[in-house]
């Protein structure tokens, strides 16, 4: 893997290069900024189960302090199969997405997985989220470039920083500036089956902001994908400067279509917003 070189700054990375340390996107969404110096919080389910239950959600999300709501309504899901048990609404869950953000006025943050459909999933969503799997898709990248939606972009498993910026530069080269990366952990020889499915490179966060004046947010969830991991590595994301958190909130976790091993319960995302707001109380000096 290669390192960024100031080359890389100067001619592959002309738009998503920090030009001088007040260089900042801020990336408005329904009324909220991230990048601003404050902490995002994107919580809701993986994947969008029903209309009541995500309404639920988030509404519970909300109350407990997050600004925007997350669900998929299109899984890139290892397998082919889908059932009630692995689920997929698409359109659908697009349409239950929107209702919860019409009941409780959270953005709705989804994926996008395929470029045909990058202009429906734009007629429901608020943020289009490119998933670790696409992030060097290129045809999509340049789709939601030219779609102009705020994107959050995550990096994938495999990439190094140099990768992930040179994927941000598609979507702001096809005149789409409104880019918030998302760090998921990335896999390594060292990776475990229990203990780490993947490694969140934290250092990546203000490895990622030195190069570049996009938001940075981390996802402690797909990172860890063991509940007792979630709440700590979300903590360390807050506490070394993450511009937010992109989190599985879920009633009953382990009744949970899509990553049952993962989710917090409402309790334990309360619980976990209040401390993150402590953390950035505490570090505001800094
Ligand atoms: C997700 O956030 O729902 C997801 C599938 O994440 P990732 O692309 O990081 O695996
Ligand atoms: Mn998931």
């Amino acid at each position: 893997m290669k390192d960024i070189a100031p080359e890389d700054l100067q001619n592959n990375l002309k738009l998503t290069a920090r030009k001088d340390p007040t260089h900042q996107t801020v990336v408005e969404v329904g009324g909220h900024s991230v990048g601003d110096g404050g902490f995002t919080m994107i919580a809701g389910p993986c994947a969008v189960e029903s209309l009541d239950l995500v309404i639920e959600i988030a509404e519970h999300v909300k109350a407990a302090g997050a600004q925007m709501l997350r669900g998929g309504a299109f899984k890139p899901l290892t397998f082919p199969y889908r059932s009630e048990k692995m689920m997929e609404l698409g359109e659908e869950g697009l349409r239950y997405l929107a209702e919860a953000r019409e009941r409780t006025g959270l953005p709705v943050v989804t994926e996008v997985m395929d470029a045909r459909k990058v202009d429906m999933v734009a007629d429901y969503a608020d943020v289009l989220q490119i998933g670790s799997r696409n992030m060097q898709n290129f045809p999509l990248l340049e789709e939601v470039g030219r779609k102009g939606k705020p994107v959050l972009l995550k990096r994938h498993f495999g990439c190094s920083l140099r990768d992930w910026l040179g994927a941000a530069e598609y979507i702001l080269y096809n005149g789409n500036p409104n880019v918030i990366l998302c760090e998921r952990g990335i896999a390594a020889p060292h990776t475990h089956q229990v203990v780490s499915r993947f490694i969140i490179d934290i250092q990546v966060v203000p490895a990622a902001q030195e190069y570049t004046h996009l938001p940075v947010i981390v996802d402690p969830s797909h990172s860890t994908f063991r509940r007792r991991y979630v709440a700590p590595v979300a903590r360390a994301a807050a506490a070394i400067g993450a511009d937010g958190i992109l989190i599985d909130v879920h009633p009953t976790p382990e009744q949970a279509a899509v990553d049952p091993l993962q989710a917090l319960d409402y309790s334990s995302f309360s619980a976990l917003a209040q401390q993150l707001r402590d953390i950035r109380l505490a570090i505001s000096d800094i």
